[in-house]
């Protein structure tokens, strides 16, 4: 028998996009503590900020880039000192996103549309194609990238951003199949109702809001952020070797009866 790989990441060298805030700061830091070097990527300073004190202060390593996940050459730009600091590239969580306003098709407006489809979708093909890349001539690497319930459920009032998740697993699945025999595994991951900023600003953050999406969970909870960021780091490492294509629903339940 071989042995029984555990989650240590000593050595790898790991990307984060929306690494300043709710599942992006989780999975940073779950990175950070099982021993990789991570890059904290987001468009908003402060949180990076947080979450860079939340690294450094448990001891891990930690560059932090301002970078817009819907433009290119930001992308390239955060990936390009990444490897300049820690001299490669083994895993990327490209995990930005943002949520829709809960409204009909006959009343959302194209700009919501092409605003969800480019921060949670083409963010995800841009930052695939530079980070593949940088695997290739690495001659491997391990990609995960967040869709949601949402890339597997159709949820009324949410067009643009089931479009955008569902989207998410398909281009991750295509990726998988392109680069399989060449050593680069590429998963989605979809989580349930996760309790982060995103949640509360979709449910006012009332007693009632809150009630109201956890009537979704058969667990009957939310998720925590380091639920998420505890799938990700075993997808990520050699325990989740042969996993590769996958679409993983981390969601109570959510989506068990679909
Ligand atoms: P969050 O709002 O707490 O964090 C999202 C982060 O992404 C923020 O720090 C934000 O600044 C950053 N971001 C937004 N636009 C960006 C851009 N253009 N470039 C770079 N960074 C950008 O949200 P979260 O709940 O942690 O969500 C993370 C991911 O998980 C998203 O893709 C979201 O769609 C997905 N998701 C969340 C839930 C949930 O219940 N919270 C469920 C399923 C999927």
């Amino acid at each position: 028998m071989t042995d029984i790989p555990r989650v240590d990441l000593g050595g790898k060298v790991a990307f984060v996009t929306g690494a300043g805030s709710g599942i992006g700061r989780a999975a940073a830091i779950a990175f950070a503590m099982a021993g990789a070097a991570v890059t904290a990527a987001d468009i908003s300073e402060k949180g990076l900020r947080e979450t860079v004190a939340e690294i450094e202060g448990r001891g891990g390593r930690v560059l932090a880039v301002i970078c817009d996940v819907t433009k290119s050459s930001d992308v390239k730009a955060a990936l390009d000192q990444t490897v300049d600091k820690f001299g490669r590239l083994d895993i990327a969580f490209n995990n930005a996103g943002i949520e829709q306003p809960a409204q009909p098709i006959a009343e959302l407006s194209e700009d919501v549309w092409d605003k969800t489809i480019a921060v949670n979708l083409k963010s995800v093909f841009i930052c695939m194609k530079h980070e593949i890349e940088i695997m290739l001539r690495q001659g491997g690497g391990s990609i995960v990238n967040t869709a949601s319930g949402a890339g597997v459920l159709a949820i009324r009032g949410q067009s643009s951003y089931c479009a955008s998740k569902f989207g998410v697993v398909a281009v991750s699945k295509v990726a998988a199949l392109e680069y399989a025999n060449k050593n680069i595994r590429v998963n989605a991951i979809c989580p349930g109702i996760i309790d982060t900023p995103m949640i509360a600003r979709y449910t006012g953050d009332t007693d009632e809001g809150r009630a109201r999406v956890i009537a979704q969970e058969p667990i009957g909870r939310m998720g925590r952020p380091e639920e998420i960021a505890g799938t990700v780091l075993w997808l990520c490492s050699d325990a989740g070797a042969f996993v590769t294509g996958h679409a993983m629903v981390v969601d109570g339940g959510q989506t068990a009866g679909i």
